[in-house]
């Protein structure tokens, strides 16, 4: 991770977490968790390399620790009676917050990240002219879902590692990084090979032993906001993944059920500035769950941006009443390259606030 111009925090907070199939080296906290039952330490890589980005943090000699990374917290974190029970992705206000890279695109950086693609990926065609699209109008990383949580158990469910397969050639037609959603710890292993970086869906917001299998991956994660969440609870399923020695997570608030239906959810904007304060994580924003409605993500994503996001994710589809799934809240390619345009006017207008 990299020192970001809005702020960044450290990263050695991890070092000597224990990882599968390492020893810790150091004390991981007074109260350690239990040993993750995960895929093997292979995981990560086509060529079974360290898929870590360059400059990410690596395990160091707890004798260069100060006292607080000693004992497991990150430097300058202040001590037990100022923590926060998610003491590894609580903020340090004294230093910057975390960067983390996918590919080219630096979440957390000077600009915001705009993640776009369709919700699931359904054919070639589809997925390449939505990838096309995305990259053409400004986007930074392709998303699109091969394995599929759905609420129905008859509803489309994905193409699984087709699916996958399809992504990994979106990213070699347009050099955009992938972002893909895993819904089993089985599954891990599978996707990483294929993905630049982990989706967990809020479905799986508290799936700890997924949260601990991702935790052993050396890929970053998108961890989506529960459907009922508290902030509280999304930090601390963040920080199962930051205690298993996975120091690149992105939160992404995709709003909460609420007692209205009108729309899908409520989008709770103001969790994008109070987060900046909790926490040194990156977070974006998800303006399609949020809604469910079309219309709406313009305005939402500039909302968004406003209040501070790191970035957003965007459903885009070729042919959006034609998607197998969340087609109501799927903008066109039309429709996504003048919401990148208008992002750009506002991130630039409102930069200066959060610098
Ligand atoms: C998705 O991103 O397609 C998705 C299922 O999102 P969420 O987990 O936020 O519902
Ligand atoms: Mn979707």
């Amino acid at each position: 991770m990299q020192p970001s111009s809005r702020t960044a925090q450290p990263t050695a907070r991890l070092r000597g977490m224990p990882r599968c199939g390492g020893p810790a080296t150091a004390a991981p906290s007074p109260r350690p968790l239990p040993p993750p039952r995960c895929a093997p330490s292979t995981i990560f890589d086509e060529g079974g390399r360290d898929a870590r980005a360059p400059g990410a943090p690596r395990d160091v000699d707890p004798a260069t620790l100060d006292e607080g990374r000693r004992d497991g917290r990150a430097p300058g974190v202040p001590p037990p009676a100022q923590q926060q029970p998610y003491r590894l992705a609580q903020r340090n206000p004294a230093a910057p917050r975390s960067v983390v890279r996918v590919g080219g695109a630096l979440i957390g950086g000077p600009r915001p990240v705009v993640i776009g693609g369709p919700c699931s990926v359904e054919s070639e065609k589809q997925l390449l002219a939505a990838a096309e699209a995305v990259r053409a109008a400004g986007g930074m990383i392709l998303r699109g879902g091969a394995f599929k949580p759905r609420t129905s158990p008859y509803a489309f469910s994905g193409l699984g590692e087709e699916g996958l397969r399809l992504l990994a050639l979106a990213r070699a037609r347009t050099g955009l990084p992938v972002v893909t959603e895993v819904i089993e710890p089985g599954d891990v292993e599978l996707v990483c090979r294929y993905a630049d970086m982990l989706q967990i869906g809020s479905r799986n917001m508290q799936n700890y032993a997924l949260l601990r299998a991702v935790g052993l991956a050396r890929k970053p994660v998108l961890l989506k906001r529960g459907l009922a969440a508290t902030i509280e609870e999304w930090l601390l399923a963040a920080e199962y993944i930051l205690a298993g020695g996975n120091p690149e997570v992105v939160l992404c608030e995709r709003g909460v059920r609420g007692i209205d239906s009108t729309l899908r959810n409520q989008l709770d904007l103001s969790a994008v500035p109070l987060l900046r304060e909790l926490t040194h994580l990156p977070v974006i924003v998800d303006p399609s769950h949020a809604t469910g409605k079309r219309s709406l993500i313009l305005p939402m994503s500039l909302a968004a941006i406003a209040a501070g996001a790191d970035g957003l994710i965007i459903e885009v589809h070729p042919e959006p009443d034609r998607a197998l799934s969340d087609a109501a809240q799927t903008v066109d390619l039309q429709q996504f390259a003048a919401i990148m345009q208008a992002v750009q006017h506002v991130a630039a207008a409102t930069a200066p606030y959060y610098s």
